[in-house]
């Protein structure tokens, strides 16, 4: 017999065991069938845990931002990334190498309200200064002009 009396062939019910008829066939919607068939390029999961009554995976859990510094580690950090600013000549980044580096921080999971999770600064002062680096190892940008090495350093 025709569909809707028999399952289809990538029936996800059979594949469990379960009985039929399915809910496609009760309600006459085949379109469940395509949507739950792996093969079928419209193939969505959630229409096969529904039609095999698979319990819905678990939600993953909610992002817990990185821990910042503490106060005291924050202010060192930026006190020695100041330092060496001027100690090297208080270059500025271009505003390309500048937009570059941001786009970095701004994908970076310990970017927190314009602040790095990792040293505590102003993503936005740190990332202006030429000669600075991401303080991740290996660092995510670094100094401007310096060329990777590949083992978190830069020449
Ligand atoms: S400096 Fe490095 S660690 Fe900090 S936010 Fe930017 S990419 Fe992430």
């Amino acid at each position: 017999m025709p569909w809707p009396d028999e399952p289809c062939a990538a029936c996800p019910r059979l594949a469990r065991g379960l009985s039929l008829p399915c809910r496609a066939q009760t309600s006459r919607h085949r379109r469940f069938c395509d949507l739950a068939d792996p093969d079928h390029p419209d193939h969505q999961p959630a229409y096969r845990r529904m039609l095999a009554d698979e319990p819905e995976p678990d939600p993953a859990p909610p992002l817990v931002p990185p821990p910042m510094p503490g106060i005291v580690r924050q202010v060192m950090n930026f006190a020695v990334a100041a330092t060496t600013h001027v100690a090297t000549g208080a270059k500025i980044a271009s505003e390309k190498e500048r937009q570059d580096r941001l786009e970095i921080c701004g994908a970076c999971d310990r970017h927190q309200a314009g602040r790095c999770a990792a040293c505590g600064c102003l993503v936005v002062v740190k990332t202006s200064w030429a000669e600075q680096r991401c303080p991740l190892d290996p660092p995510k940008w670094g100094p401007v002009g310096a060329t990777p090495t590949g083992q978190g350093a830069f020449v």
